[in-house]
């Protein structure tokens, strides 16, 4: 599995960039590649079930959403120590600082169980900038891990899939009466641009071979999708 590996040495750190900062173990899951995604829905419109593929595309998609909650978490003040998740052991290290201010930036974050340190604002640069950040979207990354792990056959895991990579992220304001899609969930997960992937989804093969839930998927994608993204110019990838 790639991964994006965050380059501790990098001239737009920010923060203590004093030797041994763990800054490196912070890794973040790569968004899954077009092509992959593409052949999955030709696949299907076929009716040919590829069970090598799905579990390929689903794995990335899933690490992929892991990686983004865990960054929301630490957005809202609950690091988790990478060294220690890496044992599989979950601790948590809580912010004092609530924002990117300097002051925050400069926080020291260390793992009372393993050391394991580094700033916030060297913390905040892994992920800013890489579409791992989006509150609007938490609902629809979780409901991708739950519905992944539940599902059995390769079906359920092509729906959970396609459940994903059509949803969006909501406007949350408080007070709001109903939640308006704000962008595609799709975004965050699949590589390219806001506007590429939008028009990358619009050229998804879909055949007579297509389930019924499928459809269905699809139709809601249409109708929520905000006019302003509609019809964004396709781009294909290099
Ligand atoms: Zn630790």
């Amino acid at each position: 599995m790639k991964s994006e590996v965050f380059d501790g040495n990098a001239e737009n750190n920010d923060g203590d960039a004093r030797a041994g900062n763990g800054i490196s173990e912070v890794v973040w899951a790569q968004p899954v590649r077009w092509d992959k995604i593409r052949r999955l829905y030709e696949n299907d419109a076929r009716g040919v079930v590829d069970e090598m593929l799905v579990e390929d595309v689903g794995l990335a998609l899933y690490l992929r959403c892991r990686s983004i909650l865990t960054v929301m978490a630490a957005a809202g003040g609950q690091v988790a120590c990478p060294r220690c998740e890496r044992e599989g052991v979950t601790s948590t290290i809580v912010r004092i600082g609530k924002d990117n201010s300097a002051a925050s930036r400069a926080e020291e974050l260390r793992c009372a169980r393993c050391g394991w340190w580094t700033t916030w604002g060297q913390y905040w640069q892994t992920y800013r900038n890489r579409q791992l950040y989006g509150a609007g979207g938490v609902e629809a990354f979780r409901t991708f891990l739950a519905g992944f792990d539940r599902a059995r056959s390769a079906r359920d895991k092509v729906h959970a899939i396609d459940r994903l990579i059509h949803s969006f992220h909501y406007n949350l304001k408080a007070g709001a009466k109903e939640h308006t899609p704000s962008r595609p969930a799709a975004a965050n997960v699949i590589e390219g641009s806001l506007g590429e992937v939008v028009a990358f989804l619009d050229q998804l093969t879909y055949g007579d071979a297509v389930t019924e839930e499928m459809r269905r998927t699809r139709a809601a994608y249409e109708e929520r999708l905000p006019h302003t993204w509609a019809g964004a110019r396709y781009s294909p990838p290099k």
